[in-house]
């Protein structure tokens, strides 16, 4: 048996793994004598966790931190809890609800050989409105004539059980894996990093952006003017759009217009790379007067590869005439089709027109991009979807799709288990619904495999 939690309390980490900044969170929750304690033990395996008291709050939850697969997390164990038996449902929906506030991802667990009670289902209940990845755990299915009881959790709401016996350890590697890939690439403290949002102005020479950054800027410059004693160009430009600030980074090259004599496309490249990983969405910049044209192609490819939201924004559109618009509408068919989910708006730095739009469709995309599906729900559709279209056959067996998990935002990325390899047609046509449904707009999305027998 795991030893019991909590004996090395104050014992200091041999793990030897690098972190810097604050890890992600993993909270294990649920009634008393499901089993939390043992599966936290079965997580921390041999190696005994650091254990810390999580700031500000009762020894009711304790927070070990745990290494699988070379990733570092905490798991915060709310074993401790012991509730009056009469408030017992009040008490599961505060634990839920605080776990939902501070963990990165959300394990409920549920004592399948006892079955649905009204404790769990006030869990539940609390769990389905998570913006964050809540997985549903059978516990206590120690051999294969469990499983029947574990489908019964089905009617939680919660999408698929997955069964394990944290006594035994059966299926609980699987389950770790499961955990760490609806993990976040940060811990959700970092997301909400303050201060404007951050955008990239990007395109070829001579699509405009000089001048639509000189027109955003305009009021910008005088505060930078009133601050004493500056004189040093700041970097990125603070643009006012839309009643909200905006920062442009990286932009002092262009309201300089510096130019180099040599290599200038090669630089050019690197400034617009670097400024796409500095920004949250980009703005590629195409001149709607030109064919679009191979380097407007690698631009965008740039924005997407780095994972960043997108505006596609046509300029010049004061020069166009009917023919020309004709003719852009067919090259936006033919070579934009990739990206028909991009927020496009039409403008001209020149005049001002259609500039002010900008903001609104800066925020669509970035709403895209951080849109986070809860679990439940998008195992529901994916359910009804499947059922539908089941993925195709391969030699002669139809794999299966176990359940679909949204492990990332910004952008949103989804990992689909599976019993067999998916074709690249059944990934796309799984992308292209996930797209219908859910919208991410202006965003890239992922959607990965990961075959489980
Ligand atoms: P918690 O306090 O609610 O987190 O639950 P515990 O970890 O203390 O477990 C409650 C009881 O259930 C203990 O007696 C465990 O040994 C037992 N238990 C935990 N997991 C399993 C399991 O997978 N199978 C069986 N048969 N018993 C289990
Ligand atoms: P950059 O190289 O992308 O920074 O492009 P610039 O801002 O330097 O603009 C290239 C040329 O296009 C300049 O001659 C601009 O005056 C012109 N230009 C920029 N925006 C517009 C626009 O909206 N309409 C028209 N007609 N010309 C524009």
């Amino acid at each position: 048996d795991p030893a019991p939690i909590g004996a090395d309390e104050h014992a200091t980490g041999q793990d030897d793994t690098e972190h810097t900044g604050p890890m992600p969170v993993v909270a294990v929750v649920g009634r008393p004598n499901v089993g939390k304690s043992t599966l936290v033990n079965r997580f921390l395996g041999r190696r005994a966790a650091v254990v810390q008291d999580v700031p500000g709050v009762t020894r009711d939850r304790i927070s070990y931190q745990a290494l699988w697969n070379g990733r570092s997390f905490m798991v915060m164990d709310t074993g401790g809890w012991e509730p009056k038996a009469s408030g017992m449902a009040a008490s599961i929906a505060r634990q839920a609800e605080y776990a939902m506030k501070t963990a990165d991802v959300i394990v409920l667990v549920v004592d399948s050989s006892v079955g649905v009670t009204d404790t769990d289902l006030a869990a539940a209940r609390v769990l389905r409105r998570s913006d964050r990845p809540v997985i549903l755990v059978a516990n206590k299915v120690d051999d294969e004539r469990g499983e029947a009881n574990a489908a019964e959790l089905w009617s939680l709401g919660l999408g698929e059980p997955f069964s394990v016996s944290a006594l035994h350890g059966r299926g609980s590697g699987d389950l770790l894996d499961l955990v760490l890939d609806a993990l976040p690439e940060a811990p959700r403290e970092q997301e909400e990093t303050g201060g404007p949002r951050r955008v990239a102005l990007v395109g070829r020479p001579n699509v405009g952006k000089s001048s639509l950054i000189n027109r955003l800027a305009k009021e910008e410059r005088s505060v930078v003017d009133s601050v004493a004693g500056t004189t040093v160009d700041p970097v990125d430009s603070i643009v006012s759009l839309g009643g909200e600030e905006w920062r442009f980074v990286d932009t002092a090259g262009l309201r300089r217009r510096v130019t180099t004599a040599s290599g200038t496309e090669y630089y050019a490249s690197l400034r617009t790379e670097a400024a796409i990983e500095a920004a949250e969405v980009a703005v590629v910049l195409l001149a709607a007067d030109e064919v679009i044209s191979e380097q407007d192609q690698r631009v965008i490819t740039q924005v997407i590869e780095a994972g960043r939201a997108l505006v596609i924004a046509f300029n010049k559109w004061d020069t166009l005439d009917e023919d020309r618009h004709a003719q852009l509408e067919r090259e936006i068919d033919r070579d934009l089709a990739r990206i028909t989910w991009a927020s496009r708006v039409n403008i001209s730095a020149a005049t001002g027109r259609g500039v002010n739009k900008l903001a609104g469709h800066l925020k669509t995309a970035l709403a895209g991009w951080e849109t986070r599906v809860p679990t439940a729900e998008l195992n529901t559709f994916i359910r009804a979807l499947v059922q539908e279209t089941p993925p195709p056959a391969r030699g002669g067996r139809a794999p299966k799709i176990k359940y679909v998990t949204q492990a990332d935002i910004r952008p949103p990325r989804f990992v689909v288990f599976s019993t067999g390899f998916l074709e690249p047609g059944y990934r796309r046509f799984l992308e292209r619904k996930l797209r219908e449904r859910f919208g991410f707009a202006g965003t890239p999305i992922d959607v990965s495999v990961k075959v489980r027998e």
